[in-house]
Formats: structure tokens, sequence, C-alpha cells
């Protein structure tokens, strides 16, 4: 793999490139039967629900292969959706992180 000197980046290319970083390091999960199915483990558990770049851990209260329900957003604002890389399911096991498929809706009580 060749080296990237990332001075010589804009910080558009670097936004960049950390989303694609982001990609190639947190796969996406994969829901069964109303648990996490971790990539990496291979168990089956209950997530947390974790915001990328922050400490905050959502309380996450339900979760299927059609979405899931958390708590803990105030909901007055949209900078999670607008960004869409900030969620992220851990394994409860190995704390791998899955990004949440984009197919899965995130439903705020
Ligand atoms: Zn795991």
């Amino acid at each position: 793999m060749s080296s990237v000197d990332v001075t010589e980046l804009s910080p558009e290319q670097l936004i960049e490139l950390i989303v694609a970083a982001k990609r190639a390091l947190y796969p996406d999960a994969r829901v069964v039967d109303g648990k996490l199915e971790c990539s990496q483990c291979k168990e089956q558990g209950i997530p947390a629900l974790v915001e990328d770049g922050m400490t905050v851990t959502h309380d996450l209260v339900a979760i299927s292969p059609s979405g899931l329900k958390a708590r803990g957003w105030d909901g007055s604002s949209s900078q999670v959706s607008e960004e869409g890389e900030m969620l992220l399911l851990e394994c409860p096991h190995c704390f791998q992180w899955h990004r949440i498929p984009e197919d899965l809706d995130v439903e705020w009580l």
C-alpha cells in the first residue's frame, strides 16, 4: 500500500479519505433475529449504539432486520442524518464497530 502524505491534501480530500477509511474499517451491521451478528467474532448479541467521534452511548430500545429504535438523541439536530457515518453498532463481545446499513431505519423515540 502506498502511503499518503495527508499534509498535501485539502480539507475536502481529507474528509473523503476519512469516510473511505471508515467504510473499510467498519463493516455493515448484519441483524439476525433481533440481534447483531458480529462480522468479527460471529457472536450474536444486542449491540451498543455509539456515535463515532463522541463518547455518547444511546439507549438502544429495539433492533430488527427492518430497523432500530433508540432513545437518547434529542431530535433537535439533523447532524446525524446529514453525516450518515456517525452512528455505529458495537458488538457486546469484541467491541467491533459496524456501520448501520442504509436500508435499516433508525427511529428515535
Ligand atoms: Zn464481536
